[in-house]
């Protein structure tokens, strides 16, 4: 098949710590990009056609590991288990590490209220919530968040199988691209918590068109 030029429809800007949701059609292509540095995105993603039909981390994560990357299939919960996004390009380095750890994770769920508590003393909102408020609208409620690929999230399992994150190793100017592979309603919240690193950072949500 001859390549075809990527044209941009539409950018969505999303601010630190909220969250967006948005419809990209069968065959458009998704860029995820960070413009000022690192800042990790809990990615869920929904059949715009039927809502029951949503992501699954762990059907991806069976198929090819706990970290995505070019190639691979966002796959959907069974008993559907149809392609719904397909990775077809990504731009961090994933750099050696002694900790082994790799960028775009699959090994975390997301945070929410009680993490956040826990871990930072505050009361606020975290992934589940951010996503919660904006699958609202399409009539969803908070027990229809998932399980989230966790873009530029970097992470491994340490010696006691215990899962661990350290800073991004994304930087300003990294995009993943994902080919919508359905009609597809993506939700997504730009992590209000420390795996994103000491500063959080806007998000751009390029939706593309093939000429
Ligand atoms: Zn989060």
């Amino acid at each position: 098949m001859a390549e075809t030029a990527l044209v941009l429809k539409e950018t969505l800007i999303a601010q630190p710590t909220t969250g967006i949701a948005f419809e990209v059609k069968q065959g458009q292509v998704l860029r995820v990009v960070l413009v000022e540095g690192p800042q990790v995105v809990d990615f869920d993603v929904f059949n715009s056609d039927n809502l029951k039909e949503r992501f699954s981390s762990s059907v991806t994560r069976s198929n090819h590991g706990a970290h995505l990357t070019k190639g691979h299939t966002l796959t959907s919960i069974p008993p559907y288990l149809n392609p719904m996004f397909t990775i077809t390009d990504d731009t961090v380095a994933h750099k050696a590490n002694p900790q082994g750890t790799i960028s775009h994770d699959l090994l975390f769920g997301r945070c929410n209220w009680r993490v956040r508590k826990e871990a930072y003393n505050s009361d606020s909102n975290g992934c589940q919530e951010n996503i919660a408020g904006v699958i609202a609208k399409y009539g969803l409620e908070p027990e229809d968040v998932h399980d989230p690929l966790n873009i530029f999230m970097t992470t491994a399992l340490n010696e006691a199988g215990k899962p661990i994150f350290i800073d991004p190793d994304a930087v300003a100017g990294d995009y993943l691209e994902l080919q919508a592979e359905m009609n597809c309603l993506v939700a997504a919240s730009i992590c209000p918590g420390r795996s994103s690193g000491p500063v959080p950072h806007i998000v751009h949500f390029e939706i593309y068109e093939r000429s």
